[in-house]
């Protein structure tokens, strides 16, 4: 790839003109771009991208805050963001030589019996995967999207921060950016806004709508030295366990679970592992005392495929990281003049990795809203459809999945009939879609239509049952009775119609534990004490995995803006 042209298109502050070196907003010469996006990370890149591929001669400006990427999360893609890179921005050969290609998803389960890894119950494939996914080091992920962008001719201010917008329907859009030592006012008649968890725009338009029904927060690290899930140590070790996984176990993501939480395992090209916990801070209080690389480590090993993995592994100082009250979405997602991407617009939760299928579908959306302006199209009815679009996906997306889910997390049964629906239903209805009807299908997100509706009612009712059958366990001090010893290793999903069978599969087995369990729960009302009491991430007490957590005091209500890498 020639990447010269990007090399002349970037420029830095020291390359500025004399007439900058006024450095105040009023003085600065005015620039004037038809596009301006705030963030060069993987959604402002990919919108530059995607948008000069379309029109070459758009003027483009990226605007990226950082000198360089570091690494971040966001480093598992599942089939539709992996589609999307792939595909979409055309990254296939640089994904498959650049990072390293997934083998889905695998969860571990562990209770009082589990001493070792191999009691742990286990599901995931037996076999590899049979759709692309890939887990991505998104320091050189982003770095190579925005090169791209750059070489298609996008011009690129690093490191330049966005301090505030002048948001003006139908006209020009202004831009306070602080370049150097100067302020700039930047117009541009259209402005992207992909600065992440900053989500300038929402948080200064007065947007921004924290999701306070599912308080989780996670904390994160790289590591050095993790052991090889799938070499000869643990095969000697552990032969039977070794032999009954025909595929690859350590490029899958691997979940440890226990109530409340789960930690997940991403290895990243170079031999590096990504790990982190996810909580919800209702259910577990996080320990305190001691660094927190210190603190993530005793508490994933605590459960026993994290002892046995991270024995001799040690995190990358400098590369340790927490984030509070993950979830948050946006009251607008777009207007005559701006649009807002990825994590700028919403967050849902990193269980299953939606993060960058959000991306997909609101760069997608926004490329399309400014081809429709360039090709002077009305773009009131699609920004009305965009915003009703993304504000059904979003709600109805976290309620059916998230929702009360962390309740059963460390439930071997629940999590195995909730993963072959999830997963069966997200094949059928989300992942076929671009492989029959290409990239127009990423103009309509996650349950924004109207047939999706009842999948949407179904999952959300039988993640709502199943939280409720956990929720039972825990009253009468019956959880995970089934994590130790078993094992189910699935033949995993395809596109072809008779990889439904697994629905039917899930659909039975929750049908099997409503008549021999869930009857218990049908009539009575779910605990409150949990929902009512949550707990803040200065926790009071270590805590012990797999155990329940009761009540603790109200969590801190801001949404930390604090962020990895
Ligand atoms: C704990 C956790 C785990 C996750 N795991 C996954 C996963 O496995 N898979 C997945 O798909 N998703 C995951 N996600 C979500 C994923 O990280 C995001 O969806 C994704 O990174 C969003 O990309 P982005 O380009 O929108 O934002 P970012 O990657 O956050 O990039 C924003 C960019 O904007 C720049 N910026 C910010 N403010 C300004 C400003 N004022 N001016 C100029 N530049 C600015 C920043 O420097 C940055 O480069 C996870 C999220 C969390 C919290």
């Amino acid at each position: 790839m020639d990447l010269e042209s990007g090399a002349v298109r970037e420029r830095r502050a020291e390359d500025l003109p004399s007439a900058t070196s006024c450095g105040t907003a009023s003085s600065a010469p005015e620039q004037k771009y038809d596009v301006a996006i705030i963030g060069g990370a993987l959604s402002g890149a990919a919108a530059a991208l995607l948008l000069l591929r379309e029109h070459p001669t758009l003027r483009i400006l990226v605007i990226e805050k950082s000198t360089a990427f570091t690494r971040r999360v966001g480093e598992a893609t599942v089939e539709i963001s992996a589609y999307f890179l792939g595909r979409v921005l055309g990254l296939t050969q640089y994904l498959n030589e650049a990072q390293l290609v997934k083998q889905g998803m695998r969860f571990w389960f562990a209770n009082a019996d589990t001493k070792t890894l191999a009691d742990c119950s286990e599901f995931g494939g037996r076999y590899l995967s049979r759709v692309a996914a890939y887990q991505v080091d998104r320091s050189t992920l982003d770095q190579e999207i925005l090169d791209r962008a750059c070489a298609a001719g996008a011009e690129l201010w690093r490191p330049a921060s966005v301090s505030r917008v002048a948001l003006n329907p139908g006209a020009d859009q202004v831009l306070l950016v602080k370049w150097g030592d100067h302020t700039h006012e930047v117009r541009a008649r259209w402005v992207l806004d992909a600065s992440g968890v900053a989500a300038l725009l929402a948080r200064q338009e007065g947007w921004f709508q924290p999701n306070r029904e599912h308080p989780t927060a996670a904390v994160w690290a790289r590591w050095k030295n993790v052991k090889d899930w799938d070499g000869l140590d643990l095969a000697r070790k552990y032969p039977d366990w070794a032999s009954q996984c025909y595929g690859i176990r350590g490029t899958a993501t691997n979940h440890l679970v226990g109530y409340g939480w789960w930690a997940w395992w991403i290895p990243l090209k170079g031999g590096d592992v990504s790990i982190g916990v996810v909580f919800d801070q209702r259910l577990v209080d996080w320990p305190e005392g001691g660094s927190l690389g210190q603190r993530l480590k005793d508490f994933v090993c605590e459960h026993p495929v994290g002892r046995e993995l991270l024995a001799d592994a040690h995190w990358i100082e400098g590369d340790v990281h927490w984030r509070r009250n993950l979830p948050y979405s946006s009251a607008t997602y777009a207007g005559d003049g701006f649009a807002l991407l990825g994590d700028a617009g919403a967050f849902m939760d990193p269980l299953y990795s939606p993060g960058m299928d959000w991306v997909s579908f609101t760069v997608s959306c926004a490329v399309e809203l400014i081809s429709a302006h360039v090709s002077q199209q009305d773009t009131a009815p699609m920004i009305a459809r965009l915003n009703q679009q993304f504000t059904r996906s979003y709600a109805r997306w976290s309620s059916a999945i998230y929702h009360e889910k962390y309740h059963y997390l460390g439930e071997f049964d629940l999590m195995c009939t909730a993963f072959l629906l999830d997963l069966g239903l997200y094949y059928l209805g989300v992942v076929n879609q671009p492989f029959m009807r290409g990239k127009i299908s990423f103009l309509e997100p996650v349950f924004s239509n109207a047939p999706s509706t009842p999948c949407y009612y179904l999952m959300r009712t039988y993640n709502r049952r199943l939280a409720r059958i956990a929720q039972d366990r825990h009253a009468r001090g019956a959880l995970g009775r089934k994590n130790a010893y078993r094992r189910f290793l699935f033949g995993g999903y395809t596109l072809a119609k008779s990889s439904s069978r697994h629905v039917l599969n899930g659909l039975l087995r929750w049908g099997w534990l409503e008549i021999t369990e869930g009857w218990r729960t049908w009539f009575s009302p779910a605990g409150k004490q949990e929902r009512e009491s949550p707990t803040g991430f200065g926790m009071r007490q270590p805590a012990t995995a797999f155990d329940s957590k009761a009540a603790a005091p109200a969590a801190t209500e801001s949404v930390s803006p604090v962020r990895g890498g």
